[in-house]
């Protein structure tokens, strides 16, 4: 069986190492804070001193951390997985990076005979623990095929979209329809709630509405409720997504779109006030006289 190196071990990245460990794999994790990763010792992970320490004789290291600073210092700054692979390894990048990082990365790891994919994933935390993420894909189909055993532990569906950074440039279009929508329900239901209607009412038209779509439906019910415990995507990880997508977008259409750049404005503040808190507080914001 195929030995993982598995890097970043928050909400996402614990819940995708541990499936390896159900399928069998060979496992060496390191995360910047070692608490996460106990229960993964005690279940037979081999814990690492670094992501070097992690990647050596890897036959593929596998990443999930927070943004492209994140990415950087665990690939390729100082004790960096990059330092100890060997060439043919498989880099497969699993965060929500920009588009830039994406190809600054894949060059850099390539030139030094590494075989990179931009692999970024839907799904939540328990979904990524189950083994039921989608991987959104960029690479050669080739290395593709060559990483997909290393795939399936993690995913139900696996979307090829084209070359390396492909997969990246749809995630933050995802990610940028999803924070728009989130943003847009929140000031919707603060609109309601401020004109003194019956949130219960409201909560059944909107679920059975025409805008219910599966992001409306997540945030619904707990935005009525102002039932945020147990963050599962924060607002400090939803703005930096829409900034990423923001500046893709002014390079695709040569302007900033009006709606991204609205919501990259909304999440700016949702993470100036609770940055680690459930993005769905962004209805508590809306709400606040700026
Ligand atoms: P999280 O719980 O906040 O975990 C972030 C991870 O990044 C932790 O392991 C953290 O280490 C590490 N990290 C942060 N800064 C670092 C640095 N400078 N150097 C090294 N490690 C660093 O976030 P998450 O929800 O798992 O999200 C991880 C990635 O998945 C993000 O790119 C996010 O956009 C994406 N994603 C999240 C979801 C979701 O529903 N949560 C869904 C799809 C994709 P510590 O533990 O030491 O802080």
């Amino acid at each position: 069986m195929a030995r993982v190196a598995f890097i970043g071990l928050g909400r996402m990245g614990h819940g995708m190492a541990g499936r390896y460990l159900d399928a069998g794999f060979t496992l060496s994790i390191w995360n910047r804070s070692k608490a996460k990763a106990e229960d993964l010792i005690a279940r037979g992970a081999r814990w690492s001193t670094s992501p070097e320490d992690a990647a050596i004789d890897a036959d593929a290291v596998v990443t999930m951390v927070a943004d492209d600073e994140a990415s950087r210092a665990v690939w390729l700054g100082a004790n960096g997985a990059a330092a100890t692979m060997k060439a043919g390894t498989l880099a497969i990048e699993c965060s929500t990076v920009s588009y830039d990082h994406a190809l600054h990365l894949s060059r850099e790891l390539q030139s030094r005979s590494l075989i990179y994919l931009d692999c970024p994933v839907t799904g939540l935390p328990e979904a990524a623990a189950q083994g039921k993420l989608n991987l959104l894909v960029g690479a050669n189909a080739a290395d593709l095929e060559m990483a997909r055993p290393l795939l399936d532990p993690l995913a139900t569906t696996v979307r090829h979209f084209g070359e390396v950074g492909a997969g990246t440039v749809y995630k933050l279009i995802n990610n940028l329809m999803g924070a728009i929508q989130i943003a847009g329900l929140a000031e919707g239901l603060a609109m309601a709630e401020r004109a003194g209607l019956d949130m219960k009412l409201v909560l059944e038209a909107v679920e059975l509405g025409v805008t219910a779509s599966p992001q409306v439906l997540r945030h619904a019910r707990r935005m009525v409720a102002h039932d945020f415990a147990g963050a599962t995507f924060t607002a400090a990880l939803r703005h930096k997504d829409a900034a990423y997508a923001v500046a893709l977008a002014e390079w695709l259409l040569h302007e900033a779109p009006l709606m991204g750049r609205a919501a990259v404005a909304s999440y700016d503040r949702a993470k100036a006030v609770a940055p680690d808190d459930d993005e769905a507080r962004m209805i508590e914001l809306v709400s606040r006289p700026a």
